[in-house]
């Protein structure tokens, strides 16, 4: 019987919700690429309820205890001493949220001998060392599409809190006060502004279309180009680089992975050629951005605003500078994980679960390392450093 430790973020400071804002979620068929969303063969759980802390377990413990397994369900994931650390010895399973990563080094891999399947429920595994997944033959999986239409409709909130200075503005009015003038000073509107993004993916491409009745023009940088008809629809224009997209750009918004090849893409030399006063969006990863040079442009004015809500690490330290610097909107990484999404992954990593206990395939688009290598949607947006 196996082991699985499950990593969750903590239950609301007043506990567990009794009672829910709104009594269900609309239906959805399908994906916007036609992908069907998860088909485990049976849910534990009330769709729309909170599942990704550590009282909802995300709807597991009735299934896995069913099976004779054992469920470990903690928020504890920080160093030697951590619950996390003390069940790695002969856990088969572990599965956490990117929102609060069970950071999957490769000394943690190798203090895991039984260790089989790294589960992310959400998308991104870049908190697996996937070096080490591969080396020790772990399987890497996330729930592709769970959480990409949430993360996009974020981004486009954060864009339009930004730049049209919502924020402070919100602030004034919880202050008493109705000072307009302070308010606009910093307020414009997005029609007619260019707005790129990095990587056209699910999310990008998810954003450029909801971008576009706002009359933006829309630019993006991609290592694969998208279908010439939806190049035509949305009036896209495609860039070489990330640098030749920046530098004509207002708005730039990031929806790559996090690997090798994307770490520390916005450092100083690229937000140095950006426009004076662009903003930047970032929900897809903290490493993405050099953090303290995000800081500098924000107070010397080369960026107008930076919104995002990924940080490194998660959760961040009390003295963070991103909570602190000027004209941001943090979030602590809650894109990804509305009630909507979490019925989707919740759903997602049963189906997945199901299939490695039934000793079925994963479905491919699930996969990011298997076998040994890079697989699945792993082996088309990710990289490594030494496979
Ligand atoms: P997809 O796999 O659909 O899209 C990723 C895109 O990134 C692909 O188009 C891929 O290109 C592109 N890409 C990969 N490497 C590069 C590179 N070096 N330069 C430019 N583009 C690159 O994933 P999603 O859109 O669903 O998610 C994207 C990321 O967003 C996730 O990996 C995760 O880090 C983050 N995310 C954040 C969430 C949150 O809660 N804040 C939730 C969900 C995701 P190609 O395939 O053409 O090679």
């Amino acid at each position: 019987m196996a082991k699985i430790v499950l990593v969750l973020y903590d239950d609301p400071v007043d506990g567990y919700p009794k009672s829910y804002a709104r009594d269900d979620l609309p239906k959805i068929d399908h994906y916007p690429d036609f992908q069907t969303l998860p088909t485990p063969k049976a849910i534990d759980f009330k769709e729309g309820t909170l599942l990704g802390s550590v009282s909802g377990e995300l709807g597991l413990r009735k299934y896995l205890e069913g099976l004779g397994h054992t469920l470990i369900v903690t928020s504890d994931k920080e160093g030697p001493d951590s619950e996390l650390d003390r069940h790695l010895h002969d856990a088969e399973i572990v599965i956490s949220q990117p929102f609060w990563p069970a950071y999957l080094t490769a000394e943690r891999i190798a203090k895991a001998p039984k260790l089989k399947l790294a589960l992310t429920a959400g998308i991104g595994s870049d908190h697996v060392d996937l070096d080490a997944a591969i080396k020790h033959g772990v399987t890497v999986a996330e729930v592709t599409f769970c959480n990409s239409i949430s993360v996009a409709e974020h981004v486009v909130m954060m864009i339009l809190g930004l730049v049209r200075n919502y924020i402070p503005s919100y602030q004034w009015v919880i202050k008493g006060g109705w000072n307009i003038a302070d308010c606009v000073t910093r307020s414009y509107d997005v029609e007619g502004m260019h707005v790129g993004t990095v990587a056209a993916g699910r999310i990008g491409l998810a954003v450029l279309r909801r971008l576009k009745p706002f009359d933006m023009h829309l630019h993006y940088f991609d290592r694969h180009r998208l279908p010439d008809s939806v190049e035509k629809e949305l009036n896209l224009i495609w860039h070489p680089t990330v640098e030749d997209m920046v530098k004509v750009c207002d708005v730039v918004t990031l929806n790559c992975p996090l690997h090798p090849e994307t770490v520390n893409l916005f450092d100083e030399a690229m937000l140095s050629k950006m426009k004076r006063g662009a903003y930047l969006v970032n929900t897809a990863r903290g490493l993405l951005v050099d953090r303290d040079a995000v800081v500098r442009a924000l107070e010397s004015g080369q960026l107008a605003g930076y919104a995002g809500d990924v940080w490194y690490p998660q959760p961040a330290p009390a003295d963070h500078p991103w909570r602190t610097m000027p004209h941001h909107g943090m979030t602590s990484h809650i894109s990804g994980t509305s009630l909507s999404a979490q019925t989707r992954y919740a759903a997602g990593t049963r189906e997945i679960l199901e299939c490695y206990f039934e000793g079925r395939p994963m479905r491919d688009e699930y996969l990011i390392v298997d076998a040994g290598k890079l697989a699945g949607v792993g082996a088309r947006s990710y990289s490594v450093t030494k496979a």
